[in-house]
């Protein structure tokens, strides 16, 4: 409208002619299709390399270079999905996605978007829609109860839960709190002193954090785990080196232990690591954004054990738990941590519910104001599997992983690296079938890396499986990390046999 553009064919309609944006029927309509598009797409996932094979800025070439002036019927868009989007995806939902950790989905996950999105409400304070905040704090505590999550993490005993957007907000949410709060017993001038501790197994998520918070960059510690432990950190290694911070003056201020790393899936043993927090006054943050999932199977639930003596705890219900991205669940023991760090309130905000102090102004619990209605979609998927069929899936993509470890051990030229807890198997070509040709102990190494590498490109460039790999104890190891809502086990077989063809090329050839 209002454009002196003559290509616009809609030039002299007036207001009045303009079709509604969000006219019910045209909704219907449009919706169905789409609905329709997408289990297509889920149809014929199979057919799709798993990895994109497009080169960068192949998008640029099939686009035009500026926007639409006139208005494109939904059947002509869809196709340009099709033939253009589609082939630029790496498609994460293909049950053959054996890639980082699974974002797994679900019909619930995948409705509750619908919902939050269909209502389109912006819950930043209880009033400015109740049921989003009301909902998510029911949902918090009982996806907390299926966790068995000490009774002070839920609203039912004096903590309380919230949905974040990711990891990294809630690691940088929960830093901020402890950093506020030990200011507020040292004074501000010691912000230079505060140390921030992780392994070297620990998400980037905490360096980031510590970036944004304004931790000192010298004082972030990043203690060396090794194979001897499963590379899960040593509380001897955390005592030592909070010890020498305090000796030379430092203040310790905060510890990110991880149940299930990213390379490995490591699980830190919480309860000791609380221990020697708790003697300094430290600040634990548990980040289990993968595995945690699994742990509302109480056969998993063990992995958690000490999670009682931690300030807050948080997990990715968008990884495991078949809720669309984006959901990442943080429990905190003490609200008004957050509260006292996170808040404002501006007058334009200001109601008497507010000022009750009876309600949960989520907004005073994250980084932004505005706040969509997650705990829509995590309520439709705790409701429709329930926590039976929940656990059942999960265990489901713990026994493929177990099928997938099993075949690797059988094959003599392969080895798992490090034992398998939850559904990831790291693995590589062993150094005996790498072929040794060096005896110098460096070019073995290089060696046995290149060998993996390749077998890795290789199964990738393939299109029919993608993993993706990790470098532990200088090792670089192959990850099949299992759990894509998809993935059957003729998958993970048909997987299996694609590793060993391309091994036996690269071993036979020899060609490295
Ligand atoms: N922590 C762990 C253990 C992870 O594996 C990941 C991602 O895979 C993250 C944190 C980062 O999560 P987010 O992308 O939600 O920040």
């Amino acid at each position: 409208m209002g454009s002196l553009n003559p290509q616009e064919s809609n030039i002299n309609s007036s207001p009045t002619d303009m079709p509604s944006a969000l006219d019910p029927v045209e909704f219907r309509r449009q919706g169905h299709m789409m609905v329709d598009f997408i289990a297509d797409y889920y149809q014929n996932i199979e057919k799709y390399p798993v990895l994109s094979q497009v080169e960068p800025g192949y998008l640029r070439k099939c686009l035009p270079e500026s926007a639409p002036a006139n208005p494109e019927p939904i059947e002509s868009i869809l196709q340009d999905v099709q033939n253009h989007i589609v082939p630029g995806l790496t498609h994460w939902q293909s049950p053959s996605f054996f890639a980082y950790f699974a974002s797994n989905v679900s019909i619930a996950g995948f409705l509750g978007e619908l919902l939050c999105t269909g209502f389109n409400v912006v819950g930043f304070s209880w009033v400015s829609s109740p049921a989003v905040t009301e909902l998510e704090s029911i949902v918090m505590d009982w996806l907390g109860n299926l966790l068995t999550l000490p009774k002070s993490f839920l609203f039912s005993g004096n903590g309380g839960g919230v949905i974040h957007g990711s990891t990294c907000e809630a690691i940088i949410c929960t830093m901020v709190a402890a950093r506020d709060q030990m200011l507020r017993q040292i004074g501000l001038d010691n912000m230079q002193k505060l140390v921030v501790y992780g392994s070297d197994q620990t998400h980037s998520a905490l360096q980031k954090a510590c970036q944004i918070v304004g931790i000192n960059p010298n004082n972030f510690r990043v203690i060396k785990t090794t194979k001897s432990t499963s590379f899960a950190l040593s509380p001897e290694c955390l005592k030592l080196a909070i010890s020498s911070d305090v000796e030379a003056g430092l203040v310790p201020l905060f510890l990110c232990a991880t149940v299930g790393t990213t390379a490995t899936a490591a699980v830190d043993p919480l309860d000791s690591l609380c221990q020697v927090a708790k003697y300094y006054g430290i600040w634990v943050h548990v980040d289990a954004a993968y595995a945690g999932s699994a742990c509302i199977c109480p056969e998993f639930r063990h992995f958690i054990d000490g999670v009682e003596g931690a300030n807050s705890f948080s997990l990715n219900a968008h990884k495991w738990l078949f809720t669309a991205l984006d959901c990442c669940c943080v429990w905190v023991k003490d609200p008004s941590t957050f509260t006292s760090s996170l808040s404002t309130n501006p007058e334009f905000l200001r109601n008497k519910a507010t000022d009750s102090k009876q309600v949960v102004d989520y907004k005073d619990w994250q980084i932004a104001l505005s706040r969509r209605f997650r705990a829509m979609k995590l309520w439709l998927v705790l409701k429709s599997y329930g926590s039976v069929n929940l656990r059942n899936f999960l265990r489901s993509h713990v026994k493929m992983a177990t099928l997938f470890e099993e075949l690797v051990s059988m094959d003599r030229r392969f080895e798992v690296v490090v034992p398998r807890v939850f559904s990831l198997v790291c693995f590589r070509v062993s150094p005996s079938a790498a072929i040794i040709i060096s005896d110098d102990e460096i070019n073995v190494e290089n060696r046995i890396d290149k060998v993996n590498r390749k077998l890795l490109e290789g199964i990738n460039a393939s299109g029919h499986a993608f993993m993706t790999h990790a470098v532990v104890g200088g090792m670089y190891v192959i990850r099949c990390a299992i759990g894509v809502t998809l993935t059957e086990e003729k998958h993970i077989a048909m997987a299996w046999k694609l590793v060993q063809e391309h091994a036996d090329a690269i071993l036979m050839k020899n060609n490295i």
